[in-house]
């Protein structure tokens, strides 16, 4: 078995580039500066298996200790402009810019002040932009990508980890400030006419608007879809963890490790895995302390659970890391591509049951907050005081607010990335990957951040084709074919 030690190539000292070799890490980037609450730092729990599996998670859910403007059912009329459906990061976000302009909104979630359950990573310059560079509780100054034993290649791209404390907080304060109400209850029911939806809540009040909002995740049944939905699933099991130790570099943090020696003594993992592959995605905070994610990036039908997590038991055990306790743990599925949501239609989404999700990796959040201001713009130029334009019209504004016909046209484009994906197996996924982080770092950085126009995507395609081995572009030849007709029919479709 191998140590902690010895697993990993050097830091590099420059910008994005590639080692083939292997020699020890070095430990040496600086303490972070979280330290998130960890009781049994020192006291160590064994595990019955062997594996962390069995640990529990030491965490319990927490609170937000914040004053909210609640609603009050004694209030008449229950009239507001916008009501938003969930207090996830797309409902608060939403919440927080309409309210800034002026109009009346409430937002209706089972549990306001939870913090949110999941672990999010951005890349730092998504959240530069926004101006939320604030919201990340910790960052590393380079990312790395484990291609197989020989080739491990460094971005020079800064990642963060969102601090779900930090991010909830300061878009509650900016709805609190800007007079979002909050009622505390699951909305049950949605009723629309001409001008007006309204909402049935569990408690059995009723609350009317102008426009309702679904912000409230992928497992929403208020948002339609007029396609059958066909995902891709990514799937993945995450645990932040306190660790005897691990092999790796503090400052990188390691976006995807697709090696596979650990499958060395596991015959059966090792055979599914090269169809079906996962990686290993990885936040060293301390030498102590890491959140490891076993992810399967896309898979359909949906990669078991259970396969995840006993990759990830043979991935621990091979990189010699013990997981002393396990302070969270997250099982993460995510529905990506298929079709988007029906535009129009009475009732406006946003964040993960909108069709923004990146249907090649699965990032939302910071798509979602830079996506939720021109969403606001859109309610504004309705509702706001200067117009009044409500019924269809609104709907049809905000819709193509948020999917104007270029971004429709580029989210196929995405899809059909997440179709490609899904047919390579384990060795043309390594493939893929190793052409496309030898990209220009203008477009793979705009492909992961959803930002390359249709005509840019165009040239990665042609430059990722002309860059990539020969059995790479077999591999684009001759399973690309369907996907790629797929993807031109639904671009007629769009643009007819
Ligand atoms: C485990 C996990 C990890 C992820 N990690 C990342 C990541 O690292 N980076 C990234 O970009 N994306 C990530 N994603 C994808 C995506 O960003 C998240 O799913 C994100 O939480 C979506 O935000 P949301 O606000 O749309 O939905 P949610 O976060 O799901 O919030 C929905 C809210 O609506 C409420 N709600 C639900 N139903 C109702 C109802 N009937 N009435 C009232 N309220 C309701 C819920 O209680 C919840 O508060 C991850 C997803 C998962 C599941």
């Amino acid at each position: 078995m191998a140590t902690c030690l010895g697993l990993f190539p050097p830091s590099p000292a420059g910008k994005t580039f590639q080692l083939n070799h292997k020699s020890p890490p070095l430990f040496s980037s600086p303490k972070p500066h979280i330290t998130p609450s960890r009781k049994s730092r020192y006291g160590i729990q064994s595990s019955k298996f062997g594996s962390f599996l069995d640990l529990k998670p030491e965490s319990k859910p927490e609170f937000l200790d914040f004053d909210l403007s609640w609603f009050d059912p004694a209030d008449r009329p229950r009239c507001f402009d916008v009501i938003i459906i969930g207090a996830g990061p797309a409902g608060l976000r939403l919440a927080e810019q309409v309210s800034g302009y002026g109009i009346k909104v409430c937002c209706v979630d089972p549990s306001p002040l939870s913090m949110w359950p999941n672990n999010y990573g951005v890349w730092v310059d998504e959240f530069e932009s926004l101006g939320l560079v604030d919201c990340l509780d910790k960052t590393w100054p380079m990312t790395c990508v484990h291609i197989d034993d020989d080739t491990t290649k460094y971005l020079d791209r800064p990642y963060g980890r969102v601090g779900r404390k930090e991010l909830k907080t300061k878009l509650l304060e900016n709805c609190a400030s800007n007079g979002v109400r909050f009622h505390k209850a699951k909305v049950l029911n949605l009723e629309h006419k001409e001008f007006e939806s309204s909402i049935v809540c569990d408690d059995g009040i009723e609350l009317k608007a102008s426009l309702v909002v679904d912000a409230s995740g992928f497992a929403s049944t208020f948002t339609e879809y007029d396609k059958p939905r066909n995902h891709g699933y990514q799937i993945a099991h995450g645990i932040l963890a306190e660790v005897d130790c691990h092999p790796f570099d503090l400052d990188k943090m390691v976006l995807m490790d697709w090696r596979d020696s650990h499958m060395g003594n596991e015959p059966y993992l090792r055979a599914n895995n090269s169809k079906i592959p996962t990686f290993l995605y990885a936040m060293p905070f301390d030498s102590n302390l890491v959140f490891l994610e076993e992810t399967s990036l896309v898979s359909r039908p949906l990669l078991s659970y259970m396969e995840v997590k006993n990759r990830m038991v043979a991935r621990l055990r091979h990189l010699g890391i013990r997981v002393k306790t396990v302070i969270e743990n997250e099982k993460c599925v995510i529905p990506m591509g298929g079709p988007r949501p029906k535009i129009p239609q009475s009732v406006m989404a946003i964040g993960g049951t909108s069709g923004v999700v990146h249907p090649s990796t699965g990032y939302t959040v910071a798509r979602t907050m830079a996506l939720a201001p021109i969403v606001a713009d859109a309610i504004v130029e309705c509702l706001g005081s200067t117009r009044m334009i409500r019924g269809r019209p609104l709907h049809h504004r905000v819709w193509n607010g948020l999917w104007p016909l270029e971004r429709r046209c580029t989210r196929e484009f995405y899809s059909f990335g997440m179709e490609t994906l899904l047919k390579l197996d384990l060795n043309g996924t390594r493939r893929f990957f190793d052409a496309f982080f030898d990209l220009d770092p203008y477009y793979w950085q705009g492909f992961l951040s959803s930002r390359l126009s249709l005509r840019e995507l165009l040239f990665l395609s042609l430059s990722l084709f002309s860059n990539a081995s020969n059995p790479s572009r077999f591999d684009i030849v001759t399973k690309c074919p369907v996907p790629l007709v797929k993807m031109m029919g639904n671009l007629a479709l769009e643009t007819i």
